[in-house]
């Protein structure tokens, strides 16, 4: 019992020693906290002599003075291009071809920065074959004419290296050498297809038209109306001349006329280098990127 008690004694000694402690903190806290509340930061605070920017806006109130104090960066807008008929530009990413299509090729290379895209009017990238109004469209549940509304919306999608039973260097096993573009509108003999660069007209054949540019780059522009064509064979022409309108041309080689459907195939032949260090081989290459980049400045404005 003895022990008991003074034990207790001790403990009650040691409690108050504990509250006493616990005040002065809790006392403490209370001080720095209310000096916190009073005193802003010196970064917050307005310079001396000069007046104090935050008594210039009124609803103090409801506002931290700290973003009064920061004008706010100016959000990051979205990078929405529009054509001319108001719809917003949007691309498949390079290689991606319609399932069955055809194997693609993956290059991202933008050839020709500086090339005007070959047409005045909007244009939607797609497969001439394996949708609406192709032959295979049905592989892809699109059964219906070429002039189905869904051919006519973006987003554009590649079609180089598209299953076709032509050779072609960069296409195992052949393929479509070119890209299809297909006019704003399903009416022929409409839209205007022109220059991409300064050069020279070399050669029309066929559904064929054969530009060269002085350091010996070509593009081709097949199924334009042949018979009423703005250049003639020889004739020089520049960046943004009308070359002819787009149509549906197609002769085979006895000159027999099969019409294709509503749009423009176009061709670039530049020098590909498949790896660093190899020898480059002058072929058709795929355009897609490049094409990309002039819609994309043509949109701009630029
Ligand atoms: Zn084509």
């Amino acid at each position: 019992m003895r022990n008991f008690r003074s034990s207790q004694n001790g403990n009650a000694a040691g409690w108050l020693l504990v509250l006493i402690v616990i005040a002065i903190i809790a006392g403490g806290y209370w001080w720095v906290s209310n000096k916190g509340a009073s005193s802003p930061p010196d970064n917050e605070a307005p310079p001396a002599g000069e007046e104090p920017p935050i008594d210039d806006n009124p609803p103090t109130d409801d506002i931290p003075p700290i973003e009064e104090d920061d004008p706010a960066e100016p959000p990051a807008e979205p990078d929405v291009l529009t054509d001319a008929d108001g719809r917003v530009f949007a691309y498949l990413p390079v290689g991606a071809l319609l399932p069955s299509s055809g194997p693609g090729f993956v290059d991202e290379t933008v050839y020709r920065p500086e090339v005007a895209f070959p047409t005045e009017d909007p244009v939607f990238l797609n497969s001439q074959v394996y949708r609406y109004g192709g032959g295979m469209g049905s592989l892809n549940g699109m059964n219906g004419g070429q002039c189905d509304a869904r051919n006519y919306d973006y987003p554009w999608q590649d079609t180089f290296c598209e299953h076709r039973d032509r050779n072609q260097p960069l296409c195992p096993g052949g393929g479509h050498e070119g890209l299809d573009i297909r006019p704003h509108t399903c009416v022929k003999n409409t839209h205007w297809a022109i220059a991409v660069d300064d050069g020279r007209v070399i050669d029309i054949r066929r559904h064929w038209v054969t530009m060269q540019t002085p350091d010996g780059t070509i593009y081709n522009y097949l199924h334009l109306n042949m018979g009423e064509l703005s250049v003639v064979e020889g004739q020089e022409v520049r960046k943004g001349d009308r070359i002819g309108k787009i149509s549906n041309d197609f002769f085979k080689s006895d000159g027999t006329s099969v019409p294709t459907t509503t749009h423009l195939h176009f061709e670039m032949y530049e020098n590909y280098v498949a790896a660093p260090g190899e020898t480059p081989l002058f072929t058709k290459v795929n355009p897609y990127m490049t094409l990309v980049a002039a819609y994309d400045r043509k949109l701009r404005g630029e």
